[in-house]
């Protein structure tokens, strides 16, 4: 006969987790996991992360890693666990330990989070305490990033500190099984922040057509009924904004299914904490005023991410077109006395309130593309969340390039890319790239040990670049644009070795002097070496073609032997003709991206951009794929490989003439292209192919560029966390630096 089981001993083990594990409700998740499991020990934040040591039987032990694992509360994300046994202590009970005192840094800074559906239901329930109320958040939601002061994170060092906790909100704040327990935000109308205009009101005025200025996490949008065609029109007529698509603001997933289709993927995208505008394609009877996105299959649309936004749009019970509270290409504004100043001619009503917005953050822009997020533009509800950046080194700050700027700040092998800054095009926001830089600094306490920047000279961010260089000694290396691109999705693919890097892009400074923005790179994230480009073409009047691609399409035809009509004021054809013939006040380029303007032009789908890549943007969006493909060439030339268009273009305008429709071109365009690249890369035998350039938002080609090169053998890296086009270079930058 057996003797009864002893119960084993105790066992205490040391857990360290990383990752976004403060100010996600961790530590109650935590408390309430060890105390249902019947373990003593206790939980802490610290510096790095946050600690654990639990002790009990070590099958109860397992079963707690297995649950802390499965169960992580979102939005939280666990990227590292590590497990010690230290000696057991016989403690009993388990609890919430305070953080290390004064020095104990944010692990992390916090993106900002859209409202989650626990408190969405109290703001919805009458019964509630906060019900109706506009500022309501949790350890799940509620704003981060953009009320931070400084570290670490708690009420004090955030704008929330003048809002003094009432009884209720203390005893919830204090209460380790309360979904508030350190919610650092949390407030209710009776202790937070107040509106400085009814919601009604505002709801009325949009209603009746009217422009109202409302103040959101990141900054102030102006908000119109996005049903309503004249209104918009009007709201594009003070913005400057003549036709870049405007993104559109629904109450929920149904709302958004009204306007495009919403694949569980996007649908996924739509509702996660980061509440991005996701692009849709559009739904033919979407109820949009047309002036929303003029000549677009697709539209951007997002959800209600904060309580007010909730509220207006019920109030409302319309669409919203929400769009960055500025003036054409300046920041957005997110000050309360500079919003008034740069949106009182802009808005007619105005709904703030009174929790100060710290940093300024533009909503996030993403596509969902084969299960995959293809980021646009990668800002709120995602910065400055880290990235990992291996192999890690010297604190790196890679400064970006000029258009859709970010900046990137390094620490170890962790990677803070900042929110968009945007075009470095005025005073404006060259301000608020300095201050962003000198912010992030202060946040993540780092001064940097290395200088990264663009091989431009003229580039605002690479003058910054050198004169702290030269004001602090540190050391500064010049990427070339598209090695940056390249080095990128590398970077984001976690790879070193070298590939074949496609780098099809807008324009970039080449070390030749001329533009490139068409190249195929052997590199990896040291260095390159071109072996390949678009051949060469030529913008006359230089930066005047990039906004008028009948410009380009004059200069592909000449160089075909063809010829083509542009149908614009035929003085100005006949000026541009006399430019190209005579070479003067023609600048070179290989850029990818201006041949899409080109052949948009040549294709019959849009002669000019109103606004960046137009012309491009619409080639896409047309495009009908019939199957066929346009001709291009690949020869080699010298040294170099080139990818020629001169057939394609000869073959596009014959077959317009013909009357094959501009949609069915658009799609040939595509098709062409794409079985040009992938015949390039069997040229020149690459094993990896690497995706970067802000071609390659465009995802018609990178469909039929990955599965081209996918269907021969190669390998193809694409970008997952950082956005292919210029909001990814700094990060790019910042990766070839540690390479060295
Ligand atoms: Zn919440
Ligand atoms: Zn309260
Ligand atoms: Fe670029």
């Amino acid at each position: 006969m057996s003797a009864p089981a002893q119960p084993q001993p105790p066992v205490r083990r040391r857990l360290a987790a990383r990752g976004l594990v403060q100010g996600v409700g961790c530590r109650p998740f935590i408390f309430r996991l060890a105390s249902e499991l019947g373990l003593a020990g206790w939980v802490r934040n610290h510096s790095a992360g946050v600690t654990i040591e639990v002790e009990g039987p070590p099958a109860t032990l397992d079963a707690f890693v297995d649950k802390l694992v499965e169960n992580f509360p979102v939005p939280g994300r666990l990227e590292e666990l590590t497990t010690a046994t230290v000696p057991a202590t016989g403690e009993v009970g388990f609890r919430i330990v305070a953080s290390e005192a004064s020095g104990a840094a944010l692990a992390w800074v916090l993106p900002d989070l859209a409202l989650c559906p626990d408190c969405r239901r109290e703001l919805l329930d009458p019964g509630d305490r906060r019900y109706g109320y506009a500022f309501l958040n949790c350890t799940h939601c509620g704003p981060r990033f953009t009320i931070i002061r400084d570290v670490p994170y708690d009420r004090a060092h955030t704008t929330m500190a003048a809002f003094a906790l009432c009884d209720a909100c203390r005893a919830e704040y204090e209460d380790p099984h309360d979904r508030r327990f350190h919610a650092q935000p949390t407030a209710c109308a009776a202790c937070g922040p107040r509106l400085s205009l009814a919601v009604a009101t505002a709801a009325d005025g949009l209603r009746a057509g009217r422009i109202l200025a409302v103040k959101g996490l990141g900054g102030y949008h102006l908000a119109v009924d996005a049903t309503n065609d004249a209104a918009v029109a009007r709201l594009r007529e003070r913005k400057q904004r003549e036709a870049r698509p405007l993104a559109v603001m629904v109450l929920d997933l149904a709302g958004a299914r009204a306007l495009g289709t919403v694949s569980d993927h996007e649908a996924e995208l739509l509702a996660s904490p980061a509440a991005p505008i996701v692009l849709l394609d559009r739904r033919a009877d979407a109820p949009l005023a047309e002036s929303v996105a003029p000549g677009q299959t697709t539209v951007g649309v997002l959800l209600a991410y904060t309580p007010l936004h909730v509220l207006l749009l019920r109030a409302v019970g319309r669409p919203l077109v929400m769009t960055s509270g500025n003036l054409s290409d300046e920041p957005i504004a997110h000050r309360d006395e500079d919003a008034a100043a740069r949106l009182g001619g802009l808005a007619d009503l105005f709904l703030a309130h009174d929790r100060p917005i710290e940093r300024r953050c533009d909503d996030s822009v993403l596509r969902a593309w084969r299960g995959r997020t293809l980021f646009i533009r990668r800002s709120r509800g995602y910065a400055p969340a880290p990235l990992r950046l291996a192999p890690g080194g010297p604190s790196v700050l890679a400064v970006g390039g000029h258009q859709k700027n970010t900046f990137c700040l390094t620490r170890g092998s962790e990677a803070f890319l900042s929110h968009h800054v945007g075009d470095l095009e005025n005073a404006a926001a060259l301000a608020a790239f300095e201050t962003g830089i000198a912010d992030f600094e202060r946040l993540f306490d780092l001064r940097p040990e290395r200088l990264a920047c663009d091989l431009h000279p003229d580039y605002l961010a690479t003058r910054y670049a050198h004169q702290r260089a030269a004001r602090e000694g540190l050391p500064l290396t010049e990427v070339q644009h598209h090695h940056a691109h390249i080095a990128a999705c590398l970077a984001d693919n976690e790879r070193a070795d070298e590939v074949l890097g496609l780098a099809f892009d807008g324009t970039g400074y080449g070390p030749d002097g001329t533009i490139w923005g068409g190249e195929a790179l052997l590199a990896d994230r040291r260095g390159y070496r071109r072996v390949a480009r678009v051949r060469p073409f030529a913008l006359a009047g230089g930066e005047a073609a990039v906004r008028q691609g009948w410009r380009v399409a004059l200069d592909l035809a000449r160089q075909a032997a063809c010829d083509f009509e542009p149908g614009v004021d035929p003085a100005q054809a006949s000026a541009v003709r006399q430019m190209l013939a005579g070479g003067f006040r023609c600048v070179t380029t290989s850029s990818a991206g201006r041949l899409f303007d080109g052949f948009s032009a040549l294709c019959g789908v849009a002669a000019v951009s109103r606004y960046e890549g137009e012309a491009a943007v619409r080639l896409e969006g047309c495009a009908v794929d019939d199957g066929e493909a346009l001709p291009f060439d690949v020869a080699r030339v010298g040294e170099l490989w080139e990818l020629d268009w001169r057939p394609a273009v000869a073959a596009a305008l014959q077959s317009h003439a013909r009357g094959v429709s501009p949609a069915a071109l658009a799609g040939r365009f595509h098709r062409g292209l794409a079985a040009a690249a992938t015949r390039l890369c069997d040229e020149l035998g690459a094993a990896t192919v690497a995706l970067g350039g802000g071609c390659w938002q465009n995802v018609r080609l990178l469909s039929l560029v990955v599965d081209g090169l996918s269907a021969r053998g190669h390998e193809v890296l694409t970008h997952r966390r950082v956005s292919p086009n210029d909001g990814g270079l700094s990060w790019g930058q910042a990766a070839c630096v540690l390479a060295e």
